[in-house]
């Protein structure tokens, strides 16, 4: 057994998001990636989502590094909020991550942890692993996948990439790299699978830049443009057409300015002097010599886009002649938000352009199309494929795919989040019967709490459902029990409240107001209003 390499996905096998990945052989550990995820309409009230790290904390005196592809969130929002329960182990991560981690780790005080700065196609080593980060193109700069050679064989984790052979600010995916490790045999590699279902290839940045360019240059009146903050390639772009259209930018947003400032200062984004103005002085800008970077591109509840939409932002007034660009997809969930925004600005009398509406792209996705998973599948050849970065209907299309590049059925594993990949030197590869992961991690009001089942469904049902609330305390001079009924979040009239009452005299006469007897009768009592009002609220007896 001393001989088995175990892959352990403890996020973002069974989602877009909670990226970390754990590498085991013998007594070492590597982890790539510790990000966090969004939580959805199905989880009200959670903030973010974070992976169940309980099996590395049990071991953290065998991890010997944490490794980043990227600075997105989905792979370093975890850190700051689990790097101590881990024993504060060392951090590798490029130029560009590196400064986002220790930005996030300054604003939540987390100190004196390591943190190394790499850069492809330097090697490095942890323990029995020795790893070399392979440059690959996505929409943040200094995105790495990484070759792992273990004792067992190398495995590729290809991180967030693209094949974009015409990138607007950064070089090409290191494809010879990759033809090198498949000539010198892979023995697995994990693949994004964001985009397995999308036919064809991904549209160059250079393209989507012509189409904001069009936007930009031929909008009468001020530009609103939103994209994700830490999309720096799109917005350098930006920048460089206001630069060239003559267009002054202010920034509504906290999270754009800080991004820009730290991409700034690393000279992976150029700004160039006087063309940023506080948004304070846009009044005194000409509408057509203006655009505004707004923060906020999937309807967070207290982004400035929001605020803009709902006529509730301090500085930014919607006006005719606005033109508003969303350059950026929907995160699977937040459809709805985006579609409130949307018709809250064309309300006011903006003009919105998203992809639908022009037909064609003022967005390129960070993640590989069909064409490019192929390309991928077919320069590292590896024996097995595990589908990452997704869902499992993601991993199907993916594994279907991977069968094109004579990668048998059997040898693709779409795992779970928990499951140990265990793979001995003989290739062979099986997953073990046990997980190691129960419930994911949330964050709720910043502090850290196990995902509870009972508690998200009580949610559920008083959203649903509202609550009804009994009273009863012991009236004067011996004359019995007053009963009050209350609703909350329901259309319940007099008439109704005064049956609940007396059904719950009735009921109390029955069974008494024991402990247990209370829980009878909010049982009961359910039962009884779902028949009366048509729902059934959560029945709490004070
Ligand atoms: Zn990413
Ligand atoms: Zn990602």
């Amino acid at each position: 057994m001393k001989t088995t390499l175990r892959i352990i996905p403890l996020g973002g096998v069974e989602e877009v998001g909670i990226n970390c990945t754990v590498f085991e052989y013998g007594q070492d550990i590597i982890v790539i990636d510790l990000g966090f995820g969004f939580s959805g309409s199905d989880l009200p009230g959670v903030g973010w989502l974070l992976p169940d790290v309980s099996y590395l904390e049990k071991h953290k005196n065998r991890i010997r590094g944490i490794v980043i592809t990227h600075g997105h969130l989905d792979h370093i929002g975890g850190l700051s909020y689990l790097i101590t329960r881990l024993g504060s182990p060392p951090i590798f991560a490029t130029k560009l991550s590196c400064a986002y981690i220790k930005d996030r780790f300054r604003e939540a005080g987390v100190r004196g942890i390591e943190i190394h700065t790499i850069e492809a196609p330097k090697q490095f080593s942890l323990g029995s692993f020795t790893i070399t980060p392979f440059h690959v193109v996505h929409n943040i700069p200094d995105s790495v996948g990484f070759a792992i050679a273990t004792p067992v064989g190398t495995i590729i984790h290809t991180g967030d990439f693209k094949f974009d052979d015409n990138p607007a600010d950064q070089k090409a995916v290191d494809k010879k790299a990759l033809r090198r490790f498949g000539r010198d045999g892979v023995l697995a590699c994990l693949s994004d699978s964001t985009n397995a279902e999308e036919a064809g290839h991904t549209p160059s940045e250079r393209e989507v830049s012509k189409i904001i360019k069009g936007i930009i240059r031929h909008a009468r009146g001020r530009v609103i443009f939103t994209s994700f903050s830490t999309l720096i390639s799109r917005i350098g772009q930006v920048i460089f057409i206001c630069q060239k259209y003559n267009r002054k930018i202010a920034i509504a947003g906290f999270s754009i300015k800080k991004s820009v400032k730290i991409a700034h200062a690393l000279g992976c984004l150029t700004v160039p002097d006087k063309l940023f103005i506080d948004l304070k002085s846009i009044s005194s800008c000409v509408d057509k010599n203006l655009l505004i970077l707004a923060a906020g591109t999937q309807g967070e509840e207290r982004s400035a886009m929001t605020r803009i939409a709902r006529g509730q932002h301090h500085l930014i007034k919607i006006k005719q002649g606005d033109t508003v660009v969303f350059s950026s997809s929907a995160i699977p969930g937040n459809e709805l938000a985006i579609h409130k925004i949307m018709n809250g600005l064309i309300d006011q009398g903006a003009e919105i352009m998203y992809e639908p509406v022009l037909g064609m792209g003022v967005h390129s996705s960070g993640h590989a199309y069909r064409d490019e998973l192929l390309e991928m599948l077919q320069l590292v050849r590896p024996h097995i494929l595990i589908p990452i970065h997704g869902e499992h209907y993601m991993h199907a299309q993916h594994r279907e795919l991977a069968q094109r590049a004579g990668i048998k059925r059997e040898r693709c594993f779409i795992l779970k989040n928990g499951n140990v990949l265990e793979i001995d030197e003989k290739k062979q590869a099986r997953v073990a019967p046990k997980k190691v992961v129960s419930a994911p991690l949330v964050v709720e009001g910043g502090k850290i709490r196990i995902l509870k089942q009972d508690i998200v469904k009580m949610r559920q049902r008083m959203a649903e459902s509202g609550v009804c609330i009994i009273s009863v305390s012991r009236a004067k001079k011996k004359q019995g029990k007053t009963i009050e009924v209350m609703f909350l979040g329901l259309f319940v009239d007099k008439n109704k409240i005064f049956e609940t009452r007396n059904k719950v005299q009735k009921l109390i006469q029955r069974y008494g107001l024991s402990k247990t007897s209370k829980i009878k009768i909010e049982s009961r009592l359910s039962d009884f209003l779902l028949n009366k009002i048509g729902k059934k609220p959560l029945v709490i007896i004070v």
